[in-house]
């Protein structure tokens, strides 16, 4: 039967949601508290500059064809895709980077270069992470995390040591020159825990960068948040900003109402794709699945202190994206996860949207994004944004070899505070709930809420995790296990 659903934010996995909802026959509204729709992938425009607000990399491509065949169109239909070359430059020093080709056979003789066998020993190392890509990304996760049996199959019984090892050593069995490994272990940071913690089997994300590429939406990850507005549309979804979700009420174990501005609206069914933990503050406290005590026990993906800005010229010497891992990973990392800190020396992360795509800056200029990972619920302050903005300002300067600060006529920064203003982000988080052995499928909160009988959850504190790809993958889950449910 025809259902009301109500669903609270617009990232990707409510946007997905509300697709694969509304094509069952649903009635459904998205409901977003800022004045503009995509969540933490939303896009900001000053000054002739337009700016990514949060993801860049566009990986799995497979994943976004896989959401739009769905409903019989194909990503073309509603955008255009750039494979980038190289794929992303990583600096160790001055004027000493490593460019990361678009395939792989170029990737392996570039290791080879720089470790004798290494060029071997990728291919060997990238087929296994094929074999995981193809049970993980085209089976796995696209099972709702329900039960332990899920990870069971025949692949992954074949597999089980790789949940004992870490990628960390893995790698490190390989391969010796620390800027390879470095490379190597750049790509599960997108999980959002470290290497020495995340098991060996993930190293699929090494076959989503080497053997899948990077590439670029034409005129920047929006256009995909604008393709499923698109498509939300074309299939009846209602979608309404400026309208934040202050309580969901519940009688008799069941949500019959949100309430937005005073004003009470009824649903058969509420969905959020907010932050998990902020949603289950939007209910009585007797009906809420995981305490405080849970959520503050978790491993948190990072927060980030990020800078939109805006050069009156073309920074050289740089590709689209670019990592700064001319400093110690460890201590960074050790300074996110063990004892959080602000980094004495952080790595960092660049990108140039206007190097690929012309109409992201003004003719002649630079549109600029930086990003340092940080501990999330860490102190946040004007004065410590300034003083890091300087520190990843001038060492670009000195390992790029130019002047640019003086031709900075823009800048904007969001960090921890922002991320909780903005998207009611549970400790300021950027990415989400890591990605561990113990946080992983049947681990992850629910899908459904144990509490409340018609109560859903999307996105990346739950299945599958962090990124994208899984937000999309998690609207797909989240709305068939609503179906499964509510089908009579
Ligand atoms: C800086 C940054 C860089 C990233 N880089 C990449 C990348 O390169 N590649 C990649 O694949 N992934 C990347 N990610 C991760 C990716 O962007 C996210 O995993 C994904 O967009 C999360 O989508 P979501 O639907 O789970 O949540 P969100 O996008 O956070 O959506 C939640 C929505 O709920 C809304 N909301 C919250 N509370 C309420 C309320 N009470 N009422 C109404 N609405 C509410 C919020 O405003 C928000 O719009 C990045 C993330 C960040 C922040």
């Amino acid at each position: 039967m025809k259902k009301t659903i109500a669903i609270i934010g617009s990232g990707f996995s409510a946007l997905a949601a509300a697709c694969y909802l509304a094509k069952q026959g649903n009635t459904v509204t998205i409901y977003e508290k800022n004045d503009s729709i995509g969540g933490r992938a939303r896009q900001f425009k000053k000054d002739g500059f337009t700016f990514d607000m949060g993801p860049s990399w566009y990986w799995m491509p497979d994943v976004f064809e896989r959401f739009f065949l769905d409903f019989d169109k194909k990503t073309t239909d509603y955008y255009e895709l750039i494979k980038l070359n190289p794929a992303y430059q990583v600096y160790f020093g001055v004027d000493d980077f490593i460019s990361i080709c678009d395939n792989l056979e170029t990737i392996k003789a570039t290791f080879e270069t720089i470790e004798k066998g290494s060029g071997q020993e990728l291919e060997t190392f990238i087929k296994q992470a094929k074999s995981n890509y193809d049970i993980a990304i085209k089976d796995l996760v696209y099972r709702p995390g329900i039960s332990p049996l899920e990870l069971i199959t025949p692949e992954t019984t074949l597999k089980l040591s790789l949940f004992f090892s870490t990628v960390s050593n893995d790698i490190r069995k390989k391969f010796k020159n620390e800027r390879l490994i470095q490379i190597l272990e750049f790509p599960v940071l997108f999980l959002g825990a470290k290497p020495s913690k995340t098991p060996s089997f993930y190293n699929f994300m090494n076959y989503a960068d080497f053997g899948l590429g990077t590439w670029h939406p034409k005129t920047g990850m929006f256009d995909v948040v604008r393709a499923i507005e698109k498509l939300a549309i074309e299939l009846g979804v209602t979608i309404k900003t400026n309208s934040t979700i202050e309580k969901i009420v519940v009688e008799h174990k069941t949500a019959t109402e949100i309430i937005i501005d005073g004003k009470h609206i009824k649903a058969d069914i509420v969905l959020s794709g907010a932050d998990y933990h902020h949603t289950e503050t939007l209910l009585d406290k007797e009906h809420r699945a995981y305490s405080e005590k849970y959520w503050e026990s978790r491993v948190f993906a990072p927060s980030s202190l990020l800078f939109f800005v805006g050069f009156d010229k073309k920074v050289e010497n740089i590709s689209h994206h670019a990592l700064f891992f001319d400093v110690d990973f460890n201590q960074h990392a050790a300074d996110i996860y063990d004892d959080p800190k602000w980094p004495e020396s952080p790595l960092f992360y660049a990108n140039f949207p206007s190097k690929t795509d012309l109409s992201a800056a003004p003719e002649g200029m630079e549109s600029g994004f930086f990003l340092i990972p940080l501990a999330p619920g860490i102190k946040d302050t004007e004065v410590l944004r300034e003083e890091y903005f300087k520190k990843i300002i001038d060492r670009f300067e000195k390992l790029t070899q130019q002047k640019i600060k003086n031709n900075i006529i823009f800048k904007r920064s969001f960090c921890k505070n922002d991320f909780v203003t903005d998207y009611n982000a549970y400790k300021g988080n950027a990415y989400g709930m890591a990605n561990t052995l113990l946080q992983t499928a049947f681990l992850r909160p629910k899908l459904k809420s144990k509490k409340v009988r018609n109560l859903y959850f999307t996105g990346q504190l739950t299945v599958p995790g962090p990124g994208v790809p899984p937000a999309l993958i998690s609207g797909k889950l989240v709305a068939e296990l609503i179906q499964k449910t509510f089908r009579s």
